[in-house]
């Protein structure tokens, strides 16, 4: 099937509220001309590096293609992150909030971030309690951060046959974001990035509000070219 295809198949199984982030991650700016052919025009990518020189090239024919950093960031590659992101899902950690409106400041651009939570055993990413996360909002709250403006969640579940493991991760992630929404009624907190291509459906039961599907749209990844970030 081809990746239009396989856009088409998995729009019309989503609900219209749900947005989709099509992850292109070790896929090329080819494939990811394809999908904007096709009407996608949100991607996700966890790799800086690798993103930049896709999304570079990608745009000079279609500015309106809209990236977002959905993985781990180090602090060195927020500079590049911010520059060519439109949001980055995975703030994981107060110290990447700082550099995040720093970077942002000096080009005078507004991004808008999620905050990654551990929900779930097996992965390691995300903020671990509720309170660092509040401690986070906090800041923004107090102005310390105007070129950020947080936007909600995301989680990946545990990856593992469990549907209700993973059921429970998504639940999780629904609760602390309404406690957080509910603590911080002047912020829009409302998305919930959550689902990728094996447990997405849950992910939408669950109220997901965008979804990261990557392998249902591009196929397998070929990591043997893997180059190191
Ligand atoms: C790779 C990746 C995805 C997409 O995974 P698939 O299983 O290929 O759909 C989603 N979210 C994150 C954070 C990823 O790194």
């Amino acid at each position: 099937m081809s990746i239009k295809d396989n856009l088409i198949n998995i729009k019309s199984a989503l609900p219209a509220s749900v947005r989709l982030v099509a992850v292109s991650k070790f896929h090329s700016a080819q494939e990811v001309i394809e999908a904007l052919q096709a009407g996608q025009t949100v991607f996700g990518e966890n790799r800086v590096q690798e993103a930049a020189a896709k999304f570079d090239e990608v745009k000079k024919s279609y500015p309106n293609a809209s990236l977002r950093i959905i993985g781990q960031l180090q602090r060195n590659k927020v500079k590049e992150a911010v520059r060519i992101a439109d949001a980055i899902d995975s703030v994981d950690r107060l110290e990447l909030l700082d550099e995040i409106e720093k970077q942002a400041a000096k080009i005078d651009k507004k991004i808008q971030v999620l905050f990654e939570f551990h929900t779930g055993e097996e992965s390691k990413s995300g903020f671990d309690s509720k309170e660092a996360v509040f401690e986070a909002l906090k800041k923004i709250a107090s102005g310390l951060c105007p070129h950020v403006e947080p936007k909600g969640f995301m989680t990946m579940a545990p990856f593992t046959e469990d549907k209700n493991l993973v059921r429970a991760s998504f639940k999780k992630l629904r609760d602390l974001r309404d406690e957080c929404q509910k603590a911080f009624p002047d912020f829009d907190l409302s998305e919930l990035s959550m689902g990728m291509s094996g447990d997405w459906q849950i992910a939408v039961e669950e109220g997901s509000t965008m979804v990261r599907i990557g392998t249902a749209i591009f196929g397998a990844r070929d990591y043997s070219q893997a180059k190191k970030d």
